[in-house]
């Protein structure tokens, strides 16, 4: 009889807790999806202005499917994005998905996402789900496309298929890894790509379909702990061009950086006097990771710049802004240039 009862409990235990909601932390950081203007049409707005409660409240849908609670991280543009948010966001979204979260969703401005998005793909340590979601029409934008990206969002972090894809950002019904997407578009609504391989899955009014796993190392499977960067070191991104001269190299280095991402011409190519320049930064003790402008495709090792003569890095197929954040987490963690190469090679 004792053990009769047993089984019932434990069978209606198992039955609510397969029904039971699972629980989604909406982390608010700003952006055009918490942005407001003062028309429909009005082109003028301000990013940040609507608070997490308010973006929760514009979307009643997410409650039937998730328990939903909201946290204010920041509210900024993402032009504004910086050190000091990045630590304070990879170490909640550590805590939360240590705890009772079942999955974590980001609302960002679309500006600096992949910066985000690719910081906390190497420093979270979970591999639950955790989705980046901004939008490119404010609040109060006639077609606002924050609402059903939010929806969208939600339905991608309830998605079992999603654990162990590490860092994931949802806009207009696309999934992207974290290390491939990038913005590539000032104003449209299907501004994020992946040039290098392409959207991993798409979500339709909430139904989730992956066609790709990224591969490359991140969150559980990273070599960073954020436990142990207490603060990042000053990576600057310098731009060339032709008919270029070496000052921002110069000022770069004379500021104290510790390392220089150099968005070269084609394949990573710098202007005669800059590759020079750079040459003597390395001399200097600052890393030169050699990067393109092109924004796709692989920076070739050893290609028509001799690499190990000037002692520069490479930074396989990332894109300059990704390369930064990885040479500052890299940084942070060790000044060994070849276990940073290393960190290029497989994350
Ligand atoms: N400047 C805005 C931001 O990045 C743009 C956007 O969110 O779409 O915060």
């Amino acid at each position: 009889m004792r053990s009769l009862f047993k089984a019932i409990i434990t069978i209606l235990l198992g039955v609510t807790v397969g029904f039971a909601k699972p629980t989604i932390y909406i982390l608010a950081t700003g952006g055009t999806i918490a942005g407001s203007g003062s028309g429909e049409l009005d082109t003028a707005y301000t990013s940040g202005t609507v608070t997490v409660d308010k973006l929760i409240a514009a979307v009643p849908e997410i409650n039937k499917i998730a328990t939903i609670k909201g946290e204010q991280i920041s509210n900024i543009g993402s032009q504004e994005m910086n050190n000091e948010v990045w630590l304070k966001l990879a170490k909640r979204v550590n805590e939360l998905l240590a705890k009772d979260a079942d999955g974590v969703v980001i609302t960002h401005g679309t500006d600096t996402m992949e910066e985000t998005a690719y910081f906390l793909n190497l420093t979270v340590k979970s591999d639950k789900p955790i989705v980046m979601v901004g939008a490119m029409r404010n609040s109060s934008s006639l077609s606002a496309d924050g609402p059903l990206n939010l929806f969208n969002a939600v339905n991608v972090a309830i998605d079992k298929q999603s654990k162990g894809k590490g860092v994931v950002v949802v806009m207009n019904d696309e999934i992207h890894a974290a290390r491939e997407v990038t913005k590539t578009h000032t104003s449209g609504v299907d501004t994020f790509k992946s040039p290098n391989s392409g959207k991993i899955g798409t979500v339709f009014y909430g139904k989730v379909k992956y066609y790709m796993t990224p591969t490359r190392k991140h969150t559980k499977t990273s070599d960073f702990n954020i436990a142990n960067i207490k603060e990042l070191p000053k990576v600057d991104i310098i731009y060339n061009h032709s008919n270029d001269n070496p000052i921002f190299v110069n000022a770069a280095v004379k500021d104290g950086t510790k390392g220089i991402i150099n968005a070269g011409m084609g394949n990573g190519n710098p202007y005669p006097s800059v590759l020079e320049a750079l040459g003597d930064a390395v001399k200097g003790g600052v890393v030169v990771v050699r990067d393109s402008r092109v924004g796709s495709g692989e920076t070739t090792m050893d290609g028509e710049v001799d690499d190990k003569k000037y002692g520069f890095l490479t930074s396989d197929n990332l894109n300059v802004q990704k390369a930064r954040v990885l040479l500052m987490v890299a940084l942070a963690t060790t000044d060994d240039k070849e276990k940073i190469q290393e960190y290029f090679l497989t994350h």
